[in-house]
């Protein structure tokens, strides 16, 4: 395994792996993908074991352009052309009617896949030379918090991966949104994400479907209650004072009193949820290693990146208070 600049001579080497039905990390505007060639069933099934994740757990496949697109889809709605031409390239993930030719093991057996063209350089470089799909969930074992530097995915699956491409920090930091348009019925949100809701709603003209927890989890079956998870039991608090004894490590919105807590996260002083979003996981991560017994997430508001935020948390969290 190697960490390496995204130079020309990398991406051949990275597409050479892909060919070979090896691993391959790459960045993302949303977090750094453990990436396999999506219509060989044999690499994506490595993309299973190496991250110990349910074979249940429908994969999202990344290309370079909305034409790669046609290729792995039975229809197109005009609606999922309207979110395709406004979000894309970017963190926004579409769920389509599927094309025979994606592989079950990629779906899950769903009759649909979940489809997105990223915007990092680096990613779309990687796709543009592959000239096709990639299934590419997060670099990170089953369940864990997901990697926003190369470091973060050396740390973690250093054994499993061929090659690292380091494209440095990724600058959104939370996942992509995902929106269900594969049936004529309102656009459902599976995962709020990198893409605000409100964002979409705009477009629209219209609100999204919100489905309840207990119906998501049929809808999207990796959508589970336990995810993102540091090592460190996490709870989420609203008050600004520790509610538990021992060491409490304090992942803080905009501010936090370093006299009460043994080790401080803040993630925006200035009270913008994009910074926060995009310092989450590393955050967690630094927390994690603080040698805390307990970590306490401070609530940020729920809007706009909010959202996926507060979705990360609460899945992390052991439990909430
Ligand atoms: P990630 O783990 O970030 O790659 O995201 C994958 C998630 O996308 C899965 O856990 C599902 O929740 C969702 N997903 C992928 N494919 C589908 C699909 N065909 N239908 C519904 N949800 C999907
Ligand atoms: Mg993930």
């Amino acid at each position: 395994m190697a960490i390496t600049e995204p130079t020309e001579a990398a991406l051949q080497n990275a597409v050479r792996a892909l060919h070979d039905g090896d691993l391959i990390a790459f960045p993302t505007e949303t977090v750094y993908g453990l990436g396999a060639a999506a219509l060989q069933p044999k690499a994506v099934a490595r993309i299973f074991e190496a991250k110990k994740r349910p074979l249940t757990d429908p994969l999202i496949c990344h290309v370079a352009t909305v034409e790669h697109v046609f290729a792995l889809t039975r229809s197109f709605s005009d609606i999922a052309r309207i979110l395709a031409d406004t979000f894309w390239p970017g963190p926004l993930t579409l769920v389509l009617n599927k094309h025979a030719r994606v592989p079950d093991i990629v779906t899950a057996g769903f009759p649909t896949v979940a489809i997105r063209v990223p915007e990092h350089p680096v990613a779309t470089a990687l796709l543009t030379e592959w000239d096709g799909p990639l299934a590419a969930p997060s670099a990170n074992p089953f369940g864990r918090t997901s990697p926003t530097t190369a470091a973060h995915v050396e740390e973690q699956l250093r054994e499993q991966v061929e090659l690292i491409l380091d494209g440095g920090p990724c600058r959104i930091g939370v996942e992509s949104t995902i929106v269900d348009v594969s049936s004529p019925a309102a656009p459902r949100l599976l995962r709020p994400g990198g893409v605000a809701v409100e964002a979409i709603e705009a477009i629209l003209g219209y609100p999204l479907d919100i489905p309840q927890a207990d119906t998501l989890h049929s809808a999207s079956p990796g959508r589970m209650r336990h995810h993102y998870a540091p090592r460190t039991p996490l709870y989420i608090t609203s008050s600004s004072q520790a509610q538990h004894s021992g060491r409490v490590g304090r992942l803080a919105f905009t501010k936090a009193d370093c006299a009460e807590f043994a080790a401080v996260e803040i993630l925006s002083p200035t009270g913008d949820l994009r910074e926060a979003a995009h310092r989450l996981f590393g955050a967690l991560r630094q927390l994690d290693s603080s040698h805390v017994d307990v970590i306490e997430a401070e609530a940020v508001p729920e809007h706009g990146l909010g959202r996926a935020i507060m979705d990360r948390l609460r899945r992390a969290a052991t439990s909430s208070k």
